[in-house]
This record gives C-alpha cells, sequence and structure tokens, in this order.
C-alpha cells in the first residue's frame, strides 16, 4: 500500500504547521488508510486509522470518552454519507505526551472529500489550550448562543429570513425523568450528562441549526429539511448520538413545531414544539410529537384534570357505577361490573375515557383504583348487611402500575377489612401486547384467591398467547371482537371456536358489550351464557343497581 498525502493538500499543510507548531498534526488518507503523524510524538508507529488509536489507547480522559465518541461517529458518518460541511471540532481532556496529566484540547479536522461529498482525507490537530485560552473559552461558552437564548432567537430569526423558500421545524426535546437521573446518579453526573449534550449538538448540528438549553434539561434545535422522512432521520441521528453516555438509560422525548406562518414571533414557534413534547411525554410507543392546532385545548383539558384530580377526591367527586352481568337463559343479575365516574361539579358526569388515559400517564390511577376497589368491597358489605342475596363484582387493575404497588396485600387488607368472601371480588386485567411480570401477578392474585377475568379478549394483541401463559379464570370477549365477526358466517365461525376452546381450557367466558338480542341469542347458541352490555343495562349508580337486582333476583 502507498501512502500519499493529496497534493491539493501541502500547501495548506505547511502553513498551518508553521503557524500552529505547538498543536499535533497528523493526517489521515481514508482512500489508502495510511496514516501520517506530521509532528509531535503522540503515536508510536501505527497504521490504519488514529481515531481508532485514540480512542483505544487511555490518552483521552474518562470523561471526554463520550464526547469523543460521538466525534469519531460524526466522522465516520461524513467519509459514509458525505457531509456539508468542511471541518469538525470538539473540545477534549486528552494525555499528550509532553504534559504529565490530561490537558484540556481542541481537536480539530479538516476535510478534503470527493465528488460525492464523502471525506477522502483529514487532517487533524489537537491543540492544548493555554491557561488564558482556557479562561476565556469558559467566559465566552457563557456567551454563546447554545448557552443565550437572546442570542439563539436571533440566529433562529435569522434561519427563517435566509431560507424563505425552506421548510424550517423548531425541535424541542428534553430527557424523560431527568430528575430520576439526578437521584439515581447524583447531580453531578446529571451535570456531566447535559454538557455532553452540549458538546454533542455542537458535533450534529451545523452553523445552520442553531441549539440552545433554555431551561434544566431542555433544548431546542432549529433545521431546515426537505421532508418529513428527512426530518425524523435528523432527529433519529440526534437522538442516537446523545443515547447512552457512559452506558446510561434514559429515553429523549422531542416535540416538533413545522414554521407555516414565518411572520410570527420564533418564540410561538418554540413554545408550539414545546406543547408537542409535553403531549408526547408518557407515550411508551413514540418519543416524537408533532404540534397540531388542537393540541392546546388537548393539554389544556389535561392540565385542567390534573389540576382538579386530588380534591376530587378528597371531596368525594368519584363515584362507582355498576354494570350488571346478565345470564342470557335465566336472565337473573350474575355480577356487576364497578366502572369509575367523575361527578366534576362544573363539567357534571365524566366519562372514564376522559380522565383515565391522564390518571395512567401520571400515576393517579394508583389512587383511583384504590378507592374503587374500596368502594365495591363496602357495597358488597352493605348487601350481606341488608340480607341481599350478594353477587360478585369485578374491578378493573390498571396494568400500568400493577408492578409498582402490592395489589395483592392491598385488596387482601381490603377483604379483610369488609369481612367479605374473597370469591365475592374479581379482578380485570385487560390483555396487553407488553404480558412481562403479568404472568407472575396473576398467579399471585389467583394463588390468593381472587377470580381473575381478562378483559378485552380479542381487541387486538396477542391474545391467544396471553392465554397459553397467564392462567385466568374468565375470559371477557371485547365489544370490537363481538361487532367485528358477527358481521360474517366465518367471523361467527371464529367466536363459535373461541368459546367452546376456552370452554375446553377451562375457562369461564363472557361477553361484553351486548346490545342486541341477536347477539346475546347467538352467544346462546354458542354456549356463552354470560353477557354484559346496553342490551341488559348501562353502568348505572349503586342505589339504581340495588333497586334492579333485587327486582330482578328477589332479596
Ligand atoms: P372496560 O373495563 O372495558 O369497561 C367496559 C366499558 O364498556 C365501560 O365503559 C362500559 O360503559 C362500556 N360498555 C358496556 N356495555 C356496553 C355496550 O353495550 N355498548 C357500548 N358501546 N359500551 C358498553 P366506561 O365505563 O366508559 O369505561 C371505559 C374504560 O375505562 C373501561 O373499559 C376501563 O378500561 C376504564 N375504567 C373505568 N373505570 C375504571 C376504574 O375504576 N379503574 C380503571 N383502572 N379503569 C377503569
Ligand atoms: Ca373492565
Ligand atoms: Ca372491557
Amino acid at each position: 500500500m502507498s501512502g500519499r498525502i493529496d497534493d491539493k493538500y501541502k500547501d495548506r499543510i505547511v502553513q498551518m504547521l508553521k503557524c500552529d507548531a505547538d498543536a499535533v498534526h497528523f493526517y489521515y488518507s481514508v482512500a489508502d488508510d495510511v496514516f501520517f503523524q506530521l509532528s509531535g510524538n503522540l503515536f508510536p508507529e501505527i497504521s490504519g486509522d488514529p481515531l481508532d488509536y485514540l480512542a483505544e489507547s487511555g490518552l483521552i480522559e474518562e470523561q471526554s470518552k463520550p464526547v469523543f465518541a460521538v466525534f469519531c461517529s460524526k466522522i465516520q458518518d461524513g467519509i459514509i454519507n458525505g457531509t456539508d460541511k468542511n471541518s469538525a471540532g470538539t473540545d477534549i481532556s486528552i494525555k499528550l505526551p509532553e504534559y504529565s496529566d490530561y490537558k484540556m484540547c481542541h481537536l480539530y479536522a479538516l476535510f478534503l472529500r470527493d465528488e460525492n461529498g464523502r471525506i477522502t482525507d483529514i487532517h487533524y490537530n489537537i491543540r492544548p489550550y493555554s491557561p488564558i485560552e482556557e479562561f476565556n473559552r469558559t467566559v465566552l461558552k457563557s456567551f454563546s448562543s447554545d448557552k443565550n437564548p437572546k442570542l439563539f432567537a436571533e440566529r433562529c430569526a435569522r434561519v427563517i429570513k435566509d431560507n424563505p423558500n425552506d421548510n424550517i421545524a423548531f425541535i424541542q426535546f428534553d430527557v424523560e425523568r431527568f430528575k430520576l437521573i439526578n437521584e439515581t446518579y447524583g447531580v453531578e453526573t446529571g451535570d456531566d450528562l447535559l454538557q455532553f449534550f452540549n458538546d454533542s449538538l455542537a458535533l450534529v448540528c451545523t452553523e445552520e441549526q442553531p441549539f440552545c438549553r433554555l431551561t434544566a434539561d431542555v433544548y431546542m434545535i432549529v433545521t431546515t429539511f426537505d421532508t418529513k422522512d428527512g426530518l425524523v432521520n435528523f432527529i433519529r441521528k440526534i437522538e442516537s448520538m446523545l443515547c447512552g453516555y457512559h452506558g446510561m438509560e434514559y429515553r429523549l422525548v422531542f416535540g416538533v413545531s413545522i414554521v407555516d406562518d414565518r411572520t410570527c414571533h420564533t418564540r410561538r414557534h418554540g413554545d408550539n414544539a414545546s406543547l408537542a413534547r409535553q403531549l408526547i411525554k408518557g407515550n411508551a410507543l413514540q418519543n416524537i410529537g408533532f404540534y397540531s392546532s388542537n393540541m392546546k385545548t388537548e393539554l389544556q383539558k389535561k392540565q385542567s384534570i390534573e389540576d382538579d384530580m386530588h380534591k376530587a377526591l378528597l371531596n368525594n367527586e368519584f363515584v362507582m357505577f355498576l354494570q350488571p352481568k346478565h345470564s342470557i337463559k335465566t336472565g337473573r343479575i350474575i355480577g356487576a361490573e364497578a366502572l369509575a365516574r367523575w361527578n366534576h361539579p362544573t363539567k357534571g358526569m365524566v366519562s372514564p375515557g376522559d380522565f383515565i388515559p391522564v390518571f395512567e400517564q401520571n400515576g393517579f390511577i394508583i389512587k383511583l383504583d384504590e378507592f374503587i376497589w374500596e368502594q365495591a368491597c363496602r357495597q358488597i358489605r352493605d348487601w350481606i348487611d341488608a340480607g341481599i342475596e350478594p353477587v360478585p363484582i369485578s374491578v378493573n387493575i390498571s396494568r400500568e402500575y400493577i408492578h409498582t404497588i402490592d395489589v395483592t396485600s392491598t385488596l387482601l387488607k381490603l377483604v379483610e377489612k369488609y369481612d367479605i368472601p374473597i370469591s365475592l371480588l374479581e379482578l380485570e386485567i385487560t390483555e396487553s401486547f407488553d404480558s412481562n411480570g403479568v404472568e407472575e401477578i396473576v398467579k399471585r392474585m389467583k394463588k390468593a384467591g381472587f377470580k381473575m377475568l381478562m378483559d378485552d379478549f380479542g381487541s387486538g394483541y396477542s391474545s391467544l398467547n396471553m392465554l397459553k401463559s397467564t392462567p385466568f379464570d374468565v375470559l371477557k370477549i371485547d365489544k370490537s371482537f363481538l361487532d367485528e365477526f358477527m358481521e360474517s358466517s366465518r367471523g361467527r365461525k371464529i367466536i363459535e371456536h373461541t368459546i367452546s376452546m376456552s370452554q375446553d381450557i377451562g375457562l369461564d367466558i363472557i361477553a361484553e358489550g351486548v346490545e342486541t338480542l341477536e347477539q346475546a341469542k347467538f352467544l346462546s347458541e354458542c354456549g356463552c351464557d354470560a353477557a354484559q352490555g346496553f342490551y341488559y343495562s348501562k353502568p348505572i349508580p349503586a342505589p339504581d343497581f340495588n333497586k334492579r337486582l333485587i327486582e330482578i333476583n328477589g332479596k
């Protein structure tokens, strides 16, 4: 292999060697995979890529390693995919031969590219900061736009003005549960992580892509883009560069506002990106949210729910409704499901669809669920005390928090407190794609004596898989399954066989969302006798349910 330094470059290198004699200069010919050390004696005899050597040599201080890794991957990306930059630079702490300890240096790379923009040659230099430079650098940094929102806003406005024909996006991101990082690893590590974000963004973003740390762990980037896919790729690139600092686990959440009105203040675009970020928070499946105009009302709704919820619990605004479960053959009531309602002082009766998702995100669902469980136990006690033949009540358990509290012992305490037969309290858990750990918990609850119902069976996820591994007692066939499959003869066959198969493996069946006599008859013919749905009754307040119970079942 014969090495060469590109002729186009030689004059420039000689010039740089002269005027920057303190620096360590080296040159890497990517095409030939050959390395030349031009000054200093940082490298022993090595061939190939000098960055590989540096990465493994121990010459780079531990703290600087993640930033160095981002620098290397940026260069690698430029070699493979081309780049629109002529140079890249970063600050790293490195042990130069003439010093006994690590020293803050500027690592700088100048690129030579082929006609496709791919890097063919790189001239690197590493220059230690003098004490005065070191001082200036820290002082100057606080005036740079990455830490100065005012300067940043000016740069954003310039991007909008200078690119009248390009799409422009404001991207805001933060670390999900950043507080947890500070608590787990210490505030210093949290600060180091944010410094790493700043350093990495300085590498990834071009002059035309200003970025800024706005507050604590919230960052904003402004960029032009061609297509939405291209924009998402850019965000994914940032994500991959910023994640995995020293092997730590954390998740970034992005909100994006695409500039439609170029005349409004940059702050508006920033606020919109912020809104999109806040609304996507807590979403397990997505971490990029795009702003849309209805988000403001959505967030206001969410915030008003969060403002009111604690007071609501104290003021007894949450109430338990009961929806009867019937035997199709006899018409008798064979049980009930407890469903939460919010009797809001100004909004009236609010349905769970409006507040349960918010509570599931912010954890308040634990409190609400415990409240409803207690109401259900108290109701059973009241029936027994009133000499009414009790029917089992099933309560819902949110699977999001099934791991965070000891559900089994909480429920056992309630059964003990109200002194009710455990067989009268049944538990509904939804099937889901993520059955992680649920199997164990279901087994434990079953062992404690509770009857376990698999809610929403057939509503989408791997129902059959769950059946195989998790020991439920009862399947609740979802309304959507019933509606969809009853439409065709093929579908009806599937329902019929699902019912007989479940019974074969020892599971009871109940159908929910039964709205017509036709549906009830069909279910009965298939061998399913238990049904819940509007055909029989909507969920109703407990006193109404009690009347109905006595009317139908007798006392
Ligand atoms: P779910 O557990 O699947 O509850 C059944 C839902 O179907 C109830 O809606 C019920 O009113 C509705 N429904 C019953 N029969 C029919 C019918 O024939 N037609 C139609 N169209 N709908 C019917 P609801 O009460 O609005 O509750 C919605 C969801 O909110 C529940 O779905 C459950 O996932 C959740 N939820 C309600 N209360 C609680 C609670 O106390 N804790 C928890 N964790 N979740 C709850
Ligand atoms: Ca349910
Ligand atoms: Ca259900």
